[in-house]
């Protein structure tokens, strides 16, 4: 086993001894995400400055069969990347750039660290913006919601997920050190402008799988002109049955044209009211308007209520800029979600209500869900600000997880070590099988995120 000293060296030579670190000091602050899990601390934290970098390390690590676990933004609460086993932290921070914005197709190039505050900063500049982000402020950078699939109330009601519609190529390195571009990136002549071509999505098998199959350093994303022509709405439906019906008015009768994003919210004290805020946009005034009075007409015809939109205003507009005071009422748990059918939102509703309220008498967490194209983001939320409390939340939400995903619900990515793995990997399915499959065969010492997803023994 090489020694820690030299592997520092190692580094050192590889990157430059100033982007290379295995004192404690330094260490320890890499040792925790925003989750109460245990610390761990890694053995070396190092800084790639490009791909090249990220290769090297990724050769030494093989090498000397050391893990590699790599940190975008860090901003995950769900030991998605702490060092599972003594190791090496790849901190992508300085891989940060704007590479290319390319007005005439509508492609930004950017890599892994950009964040989508920087990115949507820049692009304005240019009458541009990005399709979809998340709620998560400042640090959140792009490749860490792409590598996550992440998912949010900006603009996800009309273009989904990350990954869904924005990605178009990748530049990943494999775990073994080799680098692959995906999409029409793969075709070096042609540029990158495309997802789908040259067979399969190879983009596909890289988005969500929360850097286990490869190290992303660089992106490009499709984006779209900005538009100040923006209403937001807010409304009050008296039953669950209504959301769905507007559910299906959003996807089938007008389509995702009208709607860029909705949040749906019902608090624990008041499990009657279903509160909608919307986000509708458009690229002319009048656009904007027709598109608006059709929206209000269908919630009137449902007996909704209309609101003062100031909410959805601060809501959405604070999304973009970065939420203020969100862990004031303690750390955000995420819990009972996944993704399911317009009609079958009442499946995690009613275990939400019956289950967690009515029967557990657990009242702090509120039911929320994202309409995406054709399909619900779903989900239960609460909040802990002590590690004991996390403990027995987690407990909690375990058997309620286990009851929602027994349901018409496909789990809401792989979650990080202490994630989804378990009801993936009891499923015992053909599709776990090839994950396994393809982690071996594109990662034989199982470098990258040792002992995050797939556990060490199901790989041997
Ligand atoms: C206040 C707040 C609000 C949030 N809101 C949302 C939300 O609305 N929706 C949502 O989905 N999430 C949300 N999150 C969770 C989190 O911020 C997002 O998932 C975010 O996209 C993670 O990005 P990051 O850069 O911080 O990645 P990290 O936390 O650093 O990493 C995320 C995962 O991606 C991997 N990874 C990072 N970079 C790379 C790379 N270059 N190559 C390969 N793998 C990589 C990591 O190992 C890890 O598994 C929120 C978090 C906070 C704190």
């Amino acid at each position: 086993m090489v020694s820690k000293e030299k592997l520092t060296t190692l580094l050192g030579e590889a990157l430059s001894p100033s982007r290379v670190t295995d004192k404690d000091f330094d260490l320890i602050t890499y040792s925790r995400d925003l989750s109460p899990a245990a610390p761990k601390m890694p053995t070396h934290v190092v800084m790639p400055d490009s791909k090249e970098e990220v290769q090297a390390i990724l050769k030494i690590a093989n090498e000397h069969n050391v893990p590699v676990y790599i940190r975008g933004g860090g901003t995950s609460h769900w030991d998605a990347y702490l060092a599972q086993n003594p190791g090496i932290m790849m901190d992508m921070g300085r891989m940060n750039k704007i590479v290319d914005i390319n007005e005439r197709d509508l492609a930004v190039t950017v890599q892994p660290n950009c964040t989508w505050a920087k990115l949507d900063q820049e692009l304005r500049k240019h009458g541009l913006t990005y399709l979809c982000s998340e709620a998560g402020g400042p640090a959140m950078t792009v490749g860490g919601s792409v590598m996550k699939a992440g998912s949010g109330p900006h603009s996800t009601a009309k273009f989904g997920f990350h990954g869904n519609q924005d990605v178009l190529t990748l530049q990943m390195v494999l775990p073994t050190g080799d680098v692959v571009e995906t999409g029409s990136a793969a075709w070096p002549s042609a540029g990158k402008f495309e997802r789908q071509c040259l067979g399969p999505d190879l983009g596909g098998m890289f988005i969500g799988a929360e850097g286990i199959l490869g190290v992303c350093t660089e992106l490009t994303l499709r984006i779209r002109p900005a538009t100040d022509h923006v209403e937001r709405l807010l409304a009050v439906m008296k039953s669950l049955d209504d959301v769905v019906s507007f559910g299906h008015f959003i996807n089938q009768h007008v389509g995702d044209e009208y709607l860029q994003g909705i949040y749906l919210w019902v608090d624990p004290a008041s499990p009657d009211v279903f509160l909608l805020m919307m986000d509708i946009f458009g690229y002319e005034k009048e656009i904007v308007e027709h598109r608006k009075n059709r929206i209000l007409e269908k919630i009137r015809e449902l007996g909704g209520e209309i609101g003062d939109p100031g909410p959805a205003n601060d809501y959405f507009d604070r999304i973009l800029t970065g939420l203020t005071d969100l862990f004031a009422a303690g750390v955000w748990h995420f819990f009972g979600a996944g993704t399911l059918r317009i009609d079958d939102i009442h499946f995690i509703y009613d275990i939400w209500r019956k289950d967690l309220i009515e029967k557990r008498g657990y009242k702090k967490a509120g039911f929320g869900g994202q309409i995406l194209p054709r399909r619900w983001l779903a989900f239960m939320v609460t909040n802990y600000k002590e590690p004991q409390e996390w403990k027995e939340l987690v407990e909690m939400a375990d058997e309620i997880d286990a009851k929602v995903l027994s349901g018409p619900v496909v789990p809401y990515g792989i979650g990080g070590r202490d994630g989804l793995r378990r009801f993936v990997a009891e499923r015992d399915t053909g599709y776990y099988r090839l994950l396994k499959t393809l982690k071996k065969t594109l990662d034989p010492k199982n470098i990258l995120q040792r002992g995050i997803f797939i556990p060490e023994e199901e790989l041997r």
